[in-house]
């Protein structure tokens, strides 16, 4: 693995468009910073896991004094292969954290002045994968189910999407093609420790096949009584906002198949909503590119398959 960012070097990321200007002011900052964030100061050969090697190619590649494997800055990375600088990936990152509710491709094209709509696009579809925390902790202890409707550009809303919500706490968001038990249990033995106790509205599809042997409130509720007293009430919160967020900062351009990335984003955002400053959420999103595999290229383009969820390696629980 290539993950080896000290818990505290967000501490360190600017937290103003001006101490970013001054901190990472040339290439050789933000290198300096990435190399930090991805071998703790020490970069390793990719074949052989040696430090004893020398910077080759203007310090974009290390070569290998042992094996003489050489290995980029970006390889193995989100960033693999790009001919961008560092430093112009480094401002979209404080572009993206810096709004609270996230940035359009139109919007990150005008601001990085980028030639082509397609290249924002792209760019963003990298952000947006490194927001998936890989070793994310499931939801507990006390946890709502729901599921919504929502996309379907210029039509009623087709897309199912789950969401497991724990009270005014984390969220985790699913895009799937139905909610069949064997679904259901995919989705809570994912996303949810398994002593948990969840609450759902009823549907058939929360049972003891589906949630296992976490205690469930199956509660059964009148509109009225809806009103007075939600059950699933966190969840119907974030579905109200997920959706506004869709149409507001994306203006309901999200197409299906990418659905599933956009999820992701909105949840790294909605359970960070209480973190101040860009910083942590710049940084986090920084040790994202660092620790995650390169997107073949298909996934840039437009061959993304559907219900991307079930094809991420969905991690062990950990408690
Ligand atoms: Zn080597």
């Amino acid at each position: 693995m290539t993950q080896h960012m000290p818990d505290d070097l967000w501490r360190d990321f600017p937290k103003t468009a001006q101490e970013f200007e001054a901190r990472f002011a040339t290439e050789e900052d933000c290198r300096a910073y990435w190399i930090e964030a991805r071998w703790g100061g020490k970069p390793a050969c990719a074949h052989c896991s040696s430090t004893r090697v020398w910077t080759i190619r203007e310090g974009t590649t290390f070569e290998c004094a042992e094996c003489g494997h050489q290995t980029s800055l970006t390889s193995g990375t989100l960033l693999e292969k790009t001919r961008k600088p560092l430093k112009v990936w480094f401002r979209a990152v404080f572009e993206i954290s810096a709004r609270r509710n996230g940035i359009s491709a139109m919007d990150l094209q005008r601001i990085m002045g980028f030639g082509s709509y397609k290249t924002a696009w792209s760019w963003l579809h990298k952000l947006r994968a490194a927001m998936v925390r890989p070793d994310r902790e499931p939801l507990g202890p006390l946890v709502q189910i729901d599921e919504a409707l929502v996309g379907g550009k210029g039509g009623p809303h087709k897309e199912l999407v789950l969401v497991a919500a724990e009270a005014n706490g984390r969220v985790r968001l699913a895009h799937v093609e139905n909610n069949d038990d064997d679904t259901l249990k995919r989705y809570a033995d994912g996303q949810i420790a398994s002593d948990t106790h969840v609450v759902t509205d009823g549907h058939a599809g929360y049972n003891s096949k589906s949630l296992g042997k976490r205690p469930h409130d199956a509660v059964v509720q009148s509109k009225a009584e809806r009103r007075e007293n939600d059950a699933v009430q966190s969840c119907h919160w974030t579905i109200s906002l997920l959706k506004r967020w869709l149409l507001g900062t994306h203006a309901g351009a999200v197409r299906d198949k990418h659905l599933q990335a956009y999820l992701d984003e909105f949840a790294f955002r909605h359970n960070r909503r209480k973190t101040n400053g860009v910083a942590r959420i710049a940084a986090r999103v920084i040790e994202g590119l660092v620790a995650s595999q390169p997107l073949p290229g298909w996934v840039l383009v437009e061959k993304t398959i559907p219900c991307r969820w079930f094809d991420v390696a969905q991690p062990e629980p950990s408690r």
